[in-house]
């Protein structure tokens, strides 16, 4: 656009703010916030991600894509009748999980969506540097454990029927490359738009799994969407196998607009072969009877190691204490 000529969006005269290339369509702000909002509840068709009455728990963490997602799913709850409310999990990650959680706090107001808060130091009296710290594990497979353990846990105390996660389409790709390039065929099936509830484990799903960080970014800026501008202090990025994968795509894309979106489409069509190449046996934890591949969960094991004691059982106990409170008032 360097001509300094302003191109009037596809469906009005509004000047476009964006091009969508693989949809041949230039947009303004109105008719770009149509269209995520559309290919969002495509998304849900396509795959069956939701039903009618359903509760679905939004997992918020302050950041940009999750105010996307939990927007356009507060949105199209109306329509297509199911409910939302949201977690956000303080890590206590110094400033920035003050900010996480100041941004998480005010998106739930302006939605008016249920917001639920977990505190790591209320639930083990530590936070997450010092877990990281005293595990010698690196910083984001501690942080994602705990996460995923905590999520669990308060869907299956809450009720719910799924887990909304923000990933989209630039989070996923690069991670079911690497996974195929090891042939690590049973980890894509964990990669896909949804993955199914289990008697002690609340099924994911991902409603953006068609939407690019830059539609996810651009969304969130439109809206005006609180979000946290700091970026987590353990993030690596540039330098990682999945960041060296990630160019690429986007150098593919870039020649052939829509790559990206027919390949998830095609990983998604091919999930189920992925899920008989997993073919992991889940077992209850030993110890808090959570889900796990082995006899004792990935949260107990940690906890044993770091605090002398597996905590799972305990926090369950606490995240169900918090739960009730919050559902009485
Ligand atoms: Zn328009
Ligand atoms: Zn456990």
């Amino acid at each position: 656009m360097g001509s300094g000529k302003v191109l009037k969006c596809s469906f009005c005269e509004e000047p476009a703010i964006t091009v969508v290339r693989y949809a041949k369509l230039r947009l303004c702000k109105k008719h770009f916030t149509e269209f995520v909002q559309r290919r969002v509840l495509k998304t849900i068709d396509r795959y069956g991600l939701v039903d009618r009455g359903w509760r679905v728990l939004v997992a918020v963490s302050g950041g940009k894509d999750s105010a996307t997602l939990l927007h356009t799913l507060s949105t199209l709850s109306k329509e297509l009748g199911f409910e939302v409310t949201a977690l956000h999990i303080d890590l206590g990650i110094g400033k920035y999980s003050e900010k996480a959680k100041e941004a998480a706090e005010k998106l739930c107001k302006a939605l008016e969506v249920p917001l639920v808060l977990l505190s790591l130091r209320e639930l083990l009296s530590v936070e997450l540097p010092e877990l990281v710290a005293k595990s010698k594990r690196p910083a984001c497979s501690v942080c994602g454990l705990v996460k995923r353990y905590l999520i669990n846990t308060a869907a299956l105390e809450l009720g719910v029927q799924a887990v909304a996660l923000g990933h989209h389409l630039d989070d996923l790709l690069p991670y079911i490359v690497k996974n195929f390039v090891l042939q690590n065929l049973g980890g894509i099936s964990k990669l896909g738009p949804k993955t199914e509830t289990e008697e002690v484990f609340v099924g994911r799903i991902r409603p953006l799994y068609e939407i690019s960080e830059s539609e996810a970014a651009l969304y969130a800026h439109i809206q005006g969407l609180p979000v946290v501008e700091e970026v987590c202090p353990y993030a690596v990025r540039g330098e990682s196998l999945e960041e060296e994968i990630r160019s690429f795509l986007n150098t593919v894309e870039a020649k052939r607009p829509g790559f990206k979106v027919a390949f998830a489409r095609a990983v998604a069509k091919n999930i189920e072969f992925y899920r008989e190449e997993a073919e992991e046996s889940i077992n209850k934890c030993e110890y808090c009877e959570m889900p796990t591949a082995s006899n004792i969960c990935a949260f107990c094991k940690l906890t044993a190691r770091v605090l002398g004691k597996p905590m799972g059982s305990d926090v369950r106990s606490k995240v169900r204490r918090i739960l009730a409170e919050v559902k009485t008032l």
